[in-house]
């Protein structure tokens, strides 16, 4: 096992992987830039290292500045939470060549799903099943329109380098596409600096549902079952529950199945989500996620299985924690992403906290970093907390979300809690009746009450 892990991130994120080694009895590194001197990750570690100005670029993301770091330390293996160096498969390998563990998959899986255009292909040949569309990146030789006609319009553009739903541009029309694929193309370029897009049947009402897995690295894997995450606004998750409302046991372990079996045989070690889109009763593969998600909490606690632990145990060559029959889905869960944002605009609301009061009571789990008097950093990402209810059905669910929601408190800042209050309420969510459009038609239905 480990001796000291650095964790390379920060906020609620950084606290859940410090909690995780303090059970395990690892002592911990916490990173921070000038930004977060008083964050509390940074207060519960054991050791902590400002490594730069608060800039990401120049801080989370500063290579060197975490070697430096893990070096003044001692720390034996990094820990990189979501974001920032996650998915960026050179760190895993720089860390290798420094004798230093990294936290996650193998760097050449890291890399092969970076590339979604590689990582369908990949999926494909695993017997994955994948969203019809361009056999690869489509660039300016080639017949843009034919292509689109043969899969059938409305198509989307995406970027192969794609993420956060950047780069990504519908067409309906054979005539709209060639302004997409330049937009999508542009936008790609200058986000992830590879232009190369290319182009999916756009499903008009499908759900994102996902599936959890977890490899040892040396053919064992399994699927720790779903996640429905299809209320989005702009392709960002806003509220994730599991099991999915519209899943029967047996097409989860068809699919799950399907999954573990892709892991298998690619020798997957570590955590990972492979992601699908769900619609008439069939999964198409959109990407696969190489880390720990913002959302895992869900899978958490309808299996009772700590991922982040088993990420860490397993990183050090430990085995699978269970078979996949001893797999087993208890009750159900919800979580609901709590953001420093106007809840009607979703204009970032940066600043000091001066209120805070967690909810509490049983089913109930906060995952946040922030407390009374912390000041928000306008830096970083808006997330305040995540509230993860669990109940023995998905109706003692609700009410027990409802009831907590009611009782949080965070002022001084504008959140997205009133949003979640309503949405607890609205007869589509209660009866799971909902797709991946379905909270933006809801939130203009909402601003057009609004001007009226
Ligand atoms: P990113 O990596 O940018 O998050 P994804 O491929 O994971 O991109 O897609 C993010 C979201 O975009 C999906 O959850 C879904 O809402 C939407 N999306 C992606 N592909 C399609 C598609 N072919 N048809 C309709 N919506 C899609």
């Amino acid at each position: 096992m480990f001796d000291k892990i650095l964790i390379a991130n920060r906020g609620e994120i950084a606290l859940r992987v410090l909690r995780a080694c303090k059970e395990l009895g690892i002592s911990t590194v916490a990173v921070h830039s000038t930004a977060d001197a008083d964050a509390m990750h940074v207060r519960l570690a054991d050791e902590s290292v400002c490594i730069g100005p608060p800039p990401s670029k120049d801080s989370y993301l500063n290579i060197p500045s975490l070697l430096a770091a893990c070096e003044i330390t001692g720390a034996d293996a990094v820990h990189p939470g979501y974001g920032f160096l996650s998915e960026n498969a050179r760190f895993a390998e720089i860390l290798a060549e420094h004798n230093l563990h990294f936290i996650g998959p193998k760097a050449e899986h890291i890399r092969l799903m970076g590339d979604k255009i590689e990582a369908k292909k990949t999926a494909k040949k695993l017997g994955i099943p994948v969203v019809p569309g361009s056999d690869g990146a489509v660039g300016p030789e080639d017949d843009a329109m034919a292509i689109g006609e043969a899969i059938g319009f409305p198509v989307l553009v995406k970027a192969a380098a794609g993420g956060g739903g950047r780069g990504m541009k519908v067409a309906h029309t054979a005539d709209e596409l060639l302004m997409a694929l330049s937009t999508a193309s542009n936008e790609a370029k200058s986000a992830f600096g590879d232009a190369s897009v290319y182009l999916e049947k756009y499903l008009t009402k499908p759900r994102h549902i996902e599936i959890q897995v977890l490899g040892d690295g040396r053919g064992g894997a399994i699927h720790l079952g779903e996640r429905d995450c299809s209320l989005q606004r702009r392709h960002q998750k806003v509220w994730e529950e599991g099991p999915s409302p519209v899943l029967s046991a047996a097409a989860r372990a068809k699919i799950g199945a399907t999954c573990a079996k892709a892991m298998q045989d690619m020798k997957y070690l570590g955590v990972g989500t492979i992601e699908f889109l769900y619609e008439d009763g069939e999964f198409y593969f959109i990407e696969m996620n190489t880390r720990i998600q913002v959302e895992h909490p869900v899978t958490e606690s309808i299996t009772d299985i700590d991922l982040v632990l088993e990420q860490i145990r397993i990183a050090a060559g430990g085995d699978l924690p269970v078979t996949q029959d001893e797999v087993a889905i208890i009750g159900h869960a919800i979580e609901c992403r709590i953001n420093a944002e106007n809840p009607e605009t979703f204009r970032p609301s940066p600043g000091k906290i001066t209120q805070f009061h967690a909810p509490g009571g049983l089913g109930v789990r906060i995952d946040s970093a922030v407390y009374q008097g912390y000041v928000i950093p306008p830096y970083y990402d808006s997330l305040v907390g995540k509230l993860i209810v669990h109940g023995k059905t998905r109706g003692e669910c609700l009410m027990r979300l409802r009831r907590a929601l009611d009782e949080m408190v965070v002022e001084g800042i504008e959140t997205t809690l009133p949003l979640f209050r309503a949405l607890v309420r609205e007869p589509g969510i209660i009866d799971g009746d909902y797709h991946i459009h379905w909270l933006e038609q809801y939130l203009a239905g909402q601003a057009a009450k609004t001007k009226a």
